[in-house]
Order: structure tokens, then C-alpha cells, then sequence
């Protein structure tokens, strides 16, 4: 079939790239020259494994072309995805301008029958908003349909996801349009699960909050771990083997970021706000979350008294591994907090470098390597588990660094191998580890 994908940022650009592999005919729409020019070059513009192959693979067959042209990508599609940002307003609710305009945009170019298809996270209601907009504004009365299809990708598995991901939610008013939606979709051979427009909105936000509920819930208990001298990883094991409770998103550590646990949890209290309902659970999750961000500088402040003048190696940056997505990363609070302290900071990320420089501080130094980032360090923060941070070689870490010293924010070392080590390691809802030597202090 052919489709259409507007936007083509994280979610764009990987759903139009895997429909294509399904074997439609898609183009993918930005306006961001730079980054058609690229993408027509076989290059993705994020990072995201698995993507360039599968991306050079559809250019090459024919299947996957891009444009700036709204007009050219719309010509005889069946299908119109709306994958543009819904990022947050000041007030937390969520900013529709970028659905705005594309629904307009739409409208002025609707010449037979389509579905438009909304990927981004919107509002509960917004679907009407959209198809409100193109009644209003579309030259002729050529018939369309508005369907919710909610995104669940995660960042740094998005390929997989899409072709292994748990369920796809498609939600219409009418039966012509889910039909059209289920075919498209139906070559991923995942489960679907057919609702109305306001249900599917719902489900993208009930879906993140309910996950960021785990994350916070389980660091207020590794904060009560730390005091009790119970071991937050074994709790959360013991809870997971539970089939009702589940093992995924109990990982404490310093707290949730990304471009969507913190964007959707504000805004669906906002949404729950306009209908005179007080989301208090919610809040309090945001709030667990803010104050789990700051914990390990606050360890740190703890162990040295002051941070002044202390070289700080700060080790990944990303908000999870697998990305180069900063977006409310929990390095900006930290790198922020220790730079306000007084510490110098030297940076290392195997891939967010480039866009950690747009949004952290200035003052932050940049290094090539773990090792380079740790040379005279007085302590290493670990604040992404990449794959390479986490099985770091610490004992040719310990010959550069000045102090052995590590705060871990994503429990990435075994405590039984670090008590072995000649560190003193400072981890999330686990007992400190003073090492063999105990002698710094
Ligand atoms: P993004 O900011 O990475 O990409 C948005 C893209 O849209 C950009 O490339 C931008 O240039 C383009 N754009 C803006 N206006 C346009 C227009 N008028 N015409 C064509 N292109 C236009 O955003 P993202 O992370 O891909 O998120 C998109 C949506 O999907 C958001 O609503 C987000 O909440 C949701 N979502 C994101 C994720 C994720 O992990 N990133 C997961 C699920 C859902």
C-alpha cells in the first residue's frame, strides 16, 4: 500500500522505514532539509540500532523515498501517518502547534479518499482536533478518516519493537478505517487490539504512567533499602518472580528521562486537570523522580564534604543506553548540580556526545574514552549503563583515576566482585562498598 509518514524523527522515521520492509510503498516527509538530504543518502540522522541497514536496504528496492514535499508524499497515498513531536508547553500540557499545522497541511492537499493516522502521543480528544481542523480548512469534499495508532517503540530497540512489539492499538470510529489500518499491519504478526479514537488515546498516557509509576516506586524502595540495609536488586527480584507484579521496570537507579515518561506523565495530569480530576498519584511519581535525579550528588556531597575543585569523570550521558536521545536525560540535573558545586566535569559517552554539547553546560570537558575521562579523576559518576561502561576494565580504571571512587546511578557492578576491588563504590538502594583497602577518607 501506499503510505505516507509525516515527521521523521525517532518514531517517523523508524515506522516508515519497517513499513516499507513489510513490503509498502513509503515516503517519509520533513522539513528538515538537512535531514531528507541524509536519510536520501542511506543515513539515519538518529541513532538507533539495526535502522541504517534495514533503511539502505528499502531505499535501494524502491520502497522508501524522502521529501520535503508535503504535496509529492501525499500524491496517492491510501495512508497518512502524523509522526511530528508533542513536546511539552511550560505548563506541562502537551504543545499540539507541529499537529496543527500538519493536519492543516493535509487538508489543503486532500484530493481522494485517505486515513490519516496518528502515531504521535496526543491528548485524549486530539484526534477530533485533528479531523475537526481538516474538515475546516480541506478545498473540496473529498471523504477522509482519523485512526489512533498509538507508538510504543522503545528508544535503542525500535526495530525490534516494531516487529516484535506486544501489541499494536488501532482506535476508529468506524469500520472502513480499523479494515485499513489492520491491513497495513498485519505482515508484523503482532496482536491487535481494536478500540475507540478516546481509548487508544488513553492508553498511550495510562501505558507511560503506569511504567513511570514502576520506576518510582521501586527507587522509593531502594531509598528504603539504603536505611533498612535491605539490597534493592534482590527485593526487586523477589517481587518480579511474581507473575502478577513482573520483573520489567523494577531497576532502581537515578530516575526516568527520555522524551516520553516525563512529557506524558505532565501532560495527563493536565489532561486529568481539565476534567476537575486531581491525578495525585501521578504527581507524587514525578515528584519520587525529581528527587531520585539528585541523589547521587548528593552521596557524593555526603562522602566529601565539599565537591569544589574535585575532577569528576561523569560516565554516559544518553538517558538510556542505546540512544543518543538527551532529551530530559538525568545527566543535565547532575552535570548541572555538580558543575553548581564547584566540581569540574569531564564527560563520556559512546554516542550522545554531539547532542549532549547542545543541552549540558558549557563548562563540561568531553572525553574519548572511559579511560581518558577517568585519568586523575577523584570520582567516576556512572549515570547510563552502556555496554562498555558496564564491563569497563576498573582494574586499568584504578592505575588513572586519582581516588577510587565510583557513585553508580544505574547499579551496574556486582557488590560481592566490588568488595574484592580496591574501590569505594557508592550504588542505589544497596549498602556502600569501603573496598579492601578502606583507606579513603
Ligand atoms: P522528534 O522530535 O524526534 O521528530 C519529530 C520530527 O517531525 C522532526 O524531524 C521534525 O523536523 C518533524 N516535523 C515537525 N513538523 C513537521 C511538519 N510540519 N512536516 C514534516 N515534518 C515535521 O519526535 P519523536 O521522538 O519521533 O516523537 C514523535 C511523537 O511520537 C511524539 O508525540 C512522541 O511523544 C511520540 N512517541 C515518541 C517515542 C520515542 O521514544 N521517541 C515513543 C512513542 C511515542
Amino acid at each position: 500500500m501506499k503510505i505516507a509518514v509525516v515527521g521523521t524523527g525517532y518514531v517517523g522515521l523508524v515506522t516508515g522505514v519497517c513499513l516499507s520492509e513489510i513490503g509498502h510503498e513509503v515516503t517519509c516527509i520533513d522539513i528538515d532539509s538537512q535531514k531528507v538530504e541524509m536519510m536520501r543518502a542511506g543515513q539515519s540522522p538518529i541513532y538507533e540500532p539495526g535502522l541504517d541497514e534495514l533503511m539502505l536496504k528499502n531505499i535501494q528496492n524502491g520502497r522508501l523515498t524522502f521529501t520535503v514535499d508535503h504535496e509529492q508524499g501525499y500524491r496517492n497515498a491510501k495512508a497518512i501517518y502524523i509522526a511530528v513531536g508533542t513536546p511539552p508547553n511550560a505548563d506541562g500540557t502537551a504543545n499540539l502547534q507541529y499537529i496543527d499545522e500538519v493536519s492543516i497541511n493535509i487538508a489543503k492537499h486532500l484530493r481522494k479518499y485517505v486515513v490519516v493516522v496518528t502515531k504521535s502521543t496526543v491528548p485524549v480528544g486530539t484526534n477530533d482536533r485533528i479531523r475537526r481542523m481538516i474538515l475546516e480548512y480541506r478545498e473540496n469534499e473529498v471523504p477522509f478518516d482519523v485512526v489512533s495508532n498509538p507508538e510504543f517503540l522503545r528508544e535503542g530497540n525500535a526495530v525490534h519493537d516494531a516487529f516484535h512489539g506486544d501489541r499494536i492499538v488501532i482506535g476508529a470510529d468506524n469500520d472502513r478505517a480499523a479494515a485499513i489500518l489492520e491491513e497495513i499491519n498485519r505482515p508484523f504478526g503482532i496482536p491487535i487490539f481494536k478500540t475507540d479514537l478516546y481509548s487508544a488515546e488513553m492508553i498511550k498516557y495510562a501505558s507511560n504512567a503506569f511504567l513511570a509509576t514502576k520506576i518510582s516506586f521501586i527507587n522509593e524502595i531502594s531509598s528504603l533499602c539504603e536505611k533498612l540495609n535491605a539490597n534493592v536488586e534482590d527485593v526487586a527480584k523477589g517481587m518480579g518472580m511474581d507473575k502478577r507484579i513482573g520483573s520489567q521496570f523494577l531497576k532502581a537507579g537515578i530516575g526516568y528521562g527520555g522524551s516520553c515518561f516525563p512529557k506524558d506523565t505532565k501532560a495527563l495530569i493536565q489532561i486529568a486537570g481539565n476534567v476537575e480530576h486531581e491525578f495525585n498519584l501521578l504527581k507524587s511519581v514525578i515528584d519520587v523522580n525529581n528527587k531520585q535525579q539528585k541523589l547521587l550528588v548528593q552521596k557524593a556531597k555526603d562522602r566529601f564534604g565539599s565537591l569544589k575543585g574535585l575532577n569528576i569523570a561523569v560516565l554516559g550521558l544518553a538517558f538510556k543506553p542505546d540512544t543518543d536521545d538527551m532529551r530530559e536525560a538525568a545527566s543535565i540535573v547532575v552535570t548541572d548540580q555538580l558543575i553548581e558545586a564547584g566540581a569540574q566535569v569531564i564527560a563520556y559517552d559512546p554516542i550522545a556526545i554531539d547532542n549532549a554539547r547542545k543541552c549540558l553546560r558549557k563548562e563540561v570537558q568531553y572525553a574519548a574514552s572511559i579511560e581518558e575521562a577517568a585519568h586523575n579523576a577523584d570520582a567516576l559518576f556512572i549515570l547510563t549503563e552502556w555496554f562498555d561502561i558496564k564491563n569497563m576494565d576498573l582494574l586499568e580504571i584504578r592505575k588513572r583515576i586519582k581516588q577510587p571512587i565510583i557513585f553508580d546511578g544505574r547499579n551496574c557492578f556486582d557488590l560481592q566482585r566490588m568488595g574484592e576491588l580496591d574501590y569505594e563504590y557508592y550504588s542505589i538502594g544497596r549498602s556502600p562498598i569501603m573496598g579492601r583497602k578502606k583507606q579513603y577518607v
